[in-house]
């Protein structure tokens, strides 16, 4: 009913379809990095529900000038914003392979199933993770994050919590994270039923990161008026600046304690490839959970992120559960224990582990790792410009590859400062040149670059650069 009637020509468009796609992505320097979406544009695209059948043709042009010259930015070169992986063409051409096949990956016995549980192996295996230990795909680390609050939760008060919600009668939970974490953290306490009031923010250092110190004495102090310490979440590349918590003492910690210790590696711990980095995440290892992404800097198209959780058995006795329409078989297509749906929110899944399996086959870890290692060179060099510059100041140490800095003309105070470089900002995306972000860093507004780009070279660091200062001159120097 609804597959094409003229296969033939089916095939002519979809592969016109996908010479385009691929000369889209082989020009993608001659583009501009981001523009915006123009008014007639978004008023075509909010048409009522079509009734009628469209030619595929007609749609598939609407699609090539109405909605992919619009693109976000992040597979250009010279996209630093947030933290946003660029993808590869082979991760597309795995997204469509998949399509093609879509399996639903809840569970059940058949090739995809194989292929996402190769994929957790593989994840295993580089954080040294035991037998035993579990994982699950997810959209991304916010939702592998919940998951892992859900599973500290069900460690500390057993799986009937399931039945009778968290009450706080025996003392409400604490968990424990610093002020540089990031804001989905708070959000999985929120949605838990938990409350963010059971999350203690704390302060970093100069460095961003939390002191183990200040953690023991919260505990203590937690302790002394009936709560209930129960978690540790440590980062693994914070989002702002790209910090590492002192992850081994912090393992060391919540072992002493008795509490649950999860990283949330969202882009850093897959750094663990890189060899010149993964001694910066000591510790990690020793997590009883970690979340991260391979949409960022591992540079699979998104949507795909991973939990992964020491102590499988009780992942499982978080979410399983078998109703009649879900029995499972001992052989056939019901087969196939354990599903994922029981290590997760969701029922109906898609394979997206096939293109970090296609990702990661094709590279290879050191590959990978080594696209990773001159991110961080580059915003080493980043750095390094900004300190030899005059018109540029640096507003944090880069530790990693995210580099947090400000225009700096003599004459003006802090306050239109902020308001200065905002506006940067703005302009340079608007300009197609380059894409950066804003961020706060202590009080001051800050220009924020963070390279999570295989795609980057040198020149566009020091492009993005010229860009800044020309951009920041004009507006210093206008009336
Ligand atoms: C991006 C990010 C998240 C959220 O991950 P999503 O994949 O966007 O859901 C969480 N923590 C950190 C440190 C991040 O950088």
């Amino acid at each position: 009913m609804l597959d094409p009637t003229d296969w033939p020509a089916f095939r002519a468009l979809s592969h016109a379809a996908l010479d385009d796609a691929l000369d889209y992505l082989a020009g993608i320097r001659d583009r501009p990095a981001w523009q915006p979406v123009p008014d007639a544009v978004q008023a075509r695209l909010a048409e009522p529900l079509p009734q009628d059948p469209t030619p595929l043709a007609d749609v598939y042009r609407e699609f090539v000038q109405s909605i992919q010259p619009y693109n976000s930015g992040n597979i250009h070169p010279r996209f630093f914003g947030w933290v946003q992986g660029s993808g590869t063409p082979t991760g597309a051409l795995a997204d469509l392979l998949a399509a093609t096949m879509n399996p639903n990956v809840g569970g059940r016995n058949h090739g995809a199933v194989y292929v996402e549980r190769a994929v957790i192996e593989w994840s295993r295996e580089l954080f040294g993770f035991p037998d035993g230990a579990s994982g699950v795909l997810t959209t991304g680390t916010s939702a592998a994050n919940l998951i892992a609050v859900l599973v500290a939760r069900t460690k500390v008060l057993g799986s009937h919590v399931r039945e009778t919600g968290v009450n706080i009668e025996g003392g409400r939970l604490i968990a424990y994270a610093s002020s540089a974490t990031h804001g989905c953290v708070r959000r999985a306490f929120e949605v838990s039923g938990l409350g963010s009031a059971s999350l203690r923010v704390l302060a970093t250092d100069s460095l961003h990161r939390i002191d183990p110190a200040t953690v023991a004495r919260s505990i203590e102090e937690d302790r002394a008026v009936g709560n209930r310490p129960f978690l540790i979440v440590g980062n693994a590349g914070t989002v702002d600046v790209g910090a590492i918590d002192p992850l081994d003492e912090l393992a060391s910690l919540a072992e002493r304690e008795g509490l649950w210790f999860h990283v949330d590696g969202a882009y850093g711990a897959s750094a663990m490839m890189a060899p010149s980095i993964a001694p910066k995440l000591r510790g990690i290892e020793r997590a009883d959970s970690i979340a991260f992404d391979f949409h960022k800097w591992l540079q699979v198209p998104y949507e795909a992120g991973i939990l992964l959780v020491r102590d499988g058995a009780l992942h499982r006795a978080t979410f399983a559960s078998t109703p009649n329409y879900l029995t499972r078989m001992p052989r056939g297509l019901a087969s196939g224990e354990p599903w994922f749906t029981d290590f997760t929110l969701d029922l109906s899944r898609g394979f997206k582990a096939l293109k970090v399996w296609f990702t990661i086959k094709e590279h290879g870890a050191k590959r990978l790792g080594a696209a990773m290692e001159e991110n961080v060179r580059q915003a080493k060099l980043m750095g390094n410009l900004i300190d030899e510059s005059d018109a540029f100041e640096l507003l944090a140490p880069v530790q990693l590859n995210v580099v947090c800095f400000r225009y700096r003309p003599d004459h003006l105070e802090e306050g239109p400062l902020d308001r200065l470089n905002d506006e940067i900002v703005i302009r340079l995306q608007e300009s197609g040149e380059a894409v950066t972000s804003s961020t706060t860093v202590g009080a001051r507004r800050a220009i924020r670059v963070c390279i999570v780009n295989q795609r980057t070279t040198d020149d566009d660091v020091r492009i993005t650069l010229a860009a800044i200062e020309r951009i920041g001159n004009a507006l210093a120097s206008a009336p």
